[in-house]
């Protein structure tokens, strides 16, 4: 306890050990004053005692030079105090407060994970390696100005984050301040997907459209020029650019439904439908394409509503998108089935769930995580010359998200595919 105490003294504020010092010479001071002017001590004499007094009051100091000596002897750092250390611990980011000379002086836990080769004592170049950040953290050393640098990590996923160097006065153990550097890791990766999500979005849009602009324009000049006169090329031209015009104005249609959907994710639709005719309505107007794919569409509905708080259009662009790729995709098994069932959910609420499942050639399993992905298609060309879009999939996915329902994709190759759209149940509703 004792020895704490004269720790505690040795490694109190300047200013208070000042205040102590001042105390007892004041106090000396006075004392011996009262007993001179009292003519019980001589002037001399009295000085001396002042000066002993003095010389006692002054021993604290020079011990706590040598303490403070003897523990940068041991190698101790001079701003390893408990409170900066906690301070660096409760840091929601990995941070590393580092010395002057770029040593680990603290690090928190996200820190050690971020980057195991960093330890305490040694130097964090060695660990961190990357050029840049070397670089940066020389500067901010150099200028004591904060430096930015960008750290990559490839293990086990990629990750983007960026670094920033901030040299911050630490105060020491012995009074001072020292200017360490505070290295915090801000996460970018999430950022950085959605740029590249948004810059791929972009490039496969602006693809999509070009290539049927592209055939139009082609065959404008076609018919402006060598097909002026030719009656036959003139009706097959038309009927290609009719199509490829379709195509179009289709891709438009579903990015413009895509992005409002995509604007009302957070708001569940409200209003109480029942699906069983919209589903009913959807497999009547696919019946032309279904004809002319030769396909057998099975209905199987239940005789009462089936209610879910949807968005009625919404829900029709799903069943819509499941069953026309159904008659388009799966056409060589000829025959598919459209069907509701009530099931629970995995968390054990009702749900209604819209199947629909085709005999055609299915779809190999790699490929079934990347299906509701914008633009992604199992073959570009069979999609193209569907008129397909590459979008459908992401729609569905995306209303049925809003409706805060899940859609179940199963597929076994060569014996067709399964594609469910879950609904939470509503309550029907009250009679009026
Ligand atoms: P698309 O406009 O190309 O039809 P979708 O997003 O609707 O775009 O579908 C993406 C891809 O998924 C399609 O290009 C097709 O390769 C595949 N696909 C969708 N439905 C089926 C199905 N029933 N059978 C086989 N493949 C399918």
């Amino acid at each position: 306890m004792a020895m704490d105490d004269t720790r505690s003294f040795f490694y109190s504020s300047w200013s208070d050990r000042l205040r102590h010092s001042a105390i007892i010479l004041l106090a000396a001071a006075l004392s011996l004053s009262v007993v001179v002017v009292l003519g019980e001590l001589a002037a001399a004499r009295a000085a001396a005692i002042f000066a002993c007094i003095a010389a006692a009051a002054l021993v604290p100091w020079r011990l706590h030079n040598t303490a403070a000596s003897r523990e940068e002897a041991r190698g101790a750092n001079p701003v390893e105090s408990a409170a900066v250390a906690a301070v660096v611990a409760g840091m929601p980011d990995p941070a590393v407060l580092l010395d002057r000379a770029g040593r680990v002086i603290h690090l928190n836990a996200a820190a050690a994970q971020l980057a195991p080769a960093l330890r305490k004592n040694e130097l964090a170049q060695f660990a961190l390696r990357s050029p840049e950040i070397i670089t940066a953290l020389r500067e901010a050393i150099a200028t004591t100005e904060p430096r930015r640098a960008t750290y990559l990590d490839h293990v086990p996923v990629d990750r983007w984050m960026e670094l920033e160097i901030i040299p911050v006065p630490v105060p020491t153990a012995f009074g001072g301040t020292d200017k360490c550097m505070l290295m915090t890791f801000h996460d970018q990766t999430p950022m950085r997907r959605v740029e590249e999500m948004r810059a791929d979005f972009v490039a496969n849009a602006s693809h999509e459209l070009r290539t049927p602009l592209a055939a139009l324009s082609g065959f404008i000049d076609t018919l402006q020029g060598p097909a002026r006169d030719d009656a036959r090329a003139r009706e097959r031209f038309l009927g290609i650019m009719h199509a490829q015009a379709t195509r179009m104005a289709r891709l438009i249609d579903d990015l413009l439904s895509l992005s409002r959907v995509e604007l009302s994710a957070h708001v569940r639709p409200d209003t109480l439908v029942d699906i069983v005719p919209i589903v009913r309505q959807v497999v009547d107007g696919l019946e032309p394409l279904a004809r002319e794919r030769q396909v057998e569409v099975e209905v199987d509905l239940p005789e009462t509503p089936a209610w879910i708080a949807g968005d009625r259009e919404e829900l029709l662009r799903v069943f819509e998108n499941l069953v026309e790729n159904a008659l388009k995709y799966g056409a060589s098994g000829g025959k598919v089935i459209v069907s509701l069932a009530a099931a629970t959910s995995g968390e054990g609420q009702p749900e209604l769930r819209v199947q629909v499942r085709d005999f055609g050639p299915g779809i190999a399993p790699e490929h079934l995580p990347r299906l509701t992905e914008r633009f992604y298609r199992v073959d570009v060309g069979d999609s193209r010359a569907q008129g397909g879009t590459g979008l459908g999939l992401s729609l569905v996915k995306h209303i049925v998200n809003r409706h805060r329902g899940r859609l179940l994709i199963e597929s076994v190759p060569r014996n067709g595919a399964a594609f469910t759209a879950c609904f939470p149940q509503a309550k029907p509703p009250a009679a009026s």
